[in-house]
């Protein structure tokens, strides 16, 4: 494996490799992505196998291109309505983190889809990505650069980590800016349904096309879509979820990680009963209390969520404390990935 720098040079190199069938991992807006041709059988094979990920978890196709969509996506087999939705979403959306399930062409591989009959495509607001995209292939599948079930990498470093012997190539183009996936919206059912909340905010997409379905925004959340495993994203410390009212009374022990969503139940909880004011005054962000957006700004705090779990997950504490934060925004995509992670807390 080596680390490109996304000059011409390495992103000549990197286009090649993907091109010649092998794995590529590279930035996005959302999280990186480990790439691969998304017509090549061998390229698909080889994502399944470096993931370690289940070949009924369907990838996700970035196109770089609007007119790259109708090879991947059969559009004309949209009824009119989702057609137009469709069309303004294009528009108005991409590129940005925005995922479609569409009816799928043939020729794009059952591997790709796990053998059904739509596709996920997305256009990614990344030059890096695009320029990548557009000097390979055209179509790269790619899933978030992570073992499966893991936190998703939003750094080059992060990946090199996890894995960093099943790729020929990283390119670096620093810390993601958005920090969470995409959000998927299914529209080949009738009316468009939110699978995955991400990156773009359910309220965004209503206004543009209108009422959209799914998925509950409360913490239990339902298998709806191939892959979405209630256990996912998840650090390999468990990690329990808390409400503000909750988070600012819990006890403070010095073998546990604290992450707050903001400052002001920061400051709640050090002047609360359970935190050791007198131990350590000057109480100040450690490594092990976090904060995840100093005046509770959700797209911020969305930025930072993987990089400071990806931190916390490294300090060899027993438990990770997270504080659930509003469900607005960004804030559902946040909730959605912290509760897959107590999730797993919960089933272990
Ligand atoms: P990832 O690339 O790991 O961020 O995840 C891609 C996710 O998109 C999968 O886990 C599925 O939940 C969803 N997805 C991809 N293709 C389809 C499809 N054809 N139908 C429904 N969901 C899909
Ligand atoms: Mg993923």
């Amino acid at each position: 494996m080596h680390i490109l720098a996304p000059s011409d040079e390495g992103l000549r190199k990197a286009a090649e490799a993907l091109t010649a069938g092998l794995l590529v991992a590279f930035p996005t807006e959302t999280v990186y992505g480990l790439g691969g041709d998304g017509f090549n059988r061998h390229a698909l094979a080889r994502i399944f196998a470096a993931k370690g990920r289940p070949r009924f978890d369907p990838l996700i196709i970035h196109i770089a291109a609007l007119d790259s969509l109708e090879r991947i996506a059969a559009i004309a087999s949209l009824e009119l309505t989702l057609r137009n939705k469709l069309d303004l979403l294009c528009a108005r959306l991409w590129p940005g983190p925005l995922t479609l399930i569409l009816p799928k062409q043939p020729e794009v591989p059952d591997l790709a889809t796990s053998g059904l009959p739509t596709v996920a495509v997305r256009f990614p607001d990344h030059q890096v990505a695009q320029q990548l995209i557009r000097l390979s292939t055209g179509a790269v599948a790619a899933p978030s650069a992570n073992p499966f079930g893991y936190l998703s990498p939003t750094r080059a470093e992060h990946v090199q980590e996890q894995l960093g012997d099943q790729v020929t190539f990283i390119i670096d183009g620093g810390p993601c800016g958005i920090g969470v996936e995409s959000t998927v919206l299914d529209l080949t059912a009738g009316s468009p349904r939110i699978l995955r909340p991400g990156g773009t905010p359910r309220e965004r997409i209503e206004e543009i096309i209108g009422a959209v379905e799914g998925p509950p925004v409360d913490s239990v959340r339902m298998f709806h879509s191939p892959g979405q495993l209630k256990s996912h994203y998840a650090p390999r410390t468990g990690l329990t979820l808390h409400r503000r009212e909750e988070m600012i009374l819990l006890p403070y022990e010095p073998s546990e990680a604290y992450l707050f969503f903001d400052r002001s139940s920061w400051d709640a909880w050090v002047q609360g009963p359970g935190h050791p004011y007198e131990v350590e005054p000057g109480w100040t962000e450690t490594s092990r209390i976090r904060l995840l957006s100093e005046r509770g700004n959700l797209d911020e705090a969305a930025t930072r969520l993987f990089d400071t779990l990806h931190e916390l997950d490294t300090i060899g504490v027993s438990v990770i404390r997270a504080q659930w934060v509003p469900d607005a925004g960004r804030g559902a995509a946040i909730n959605d990935r912290l509760s897959r992670a107590a999730a797993r807390t919960q089933a272990s």
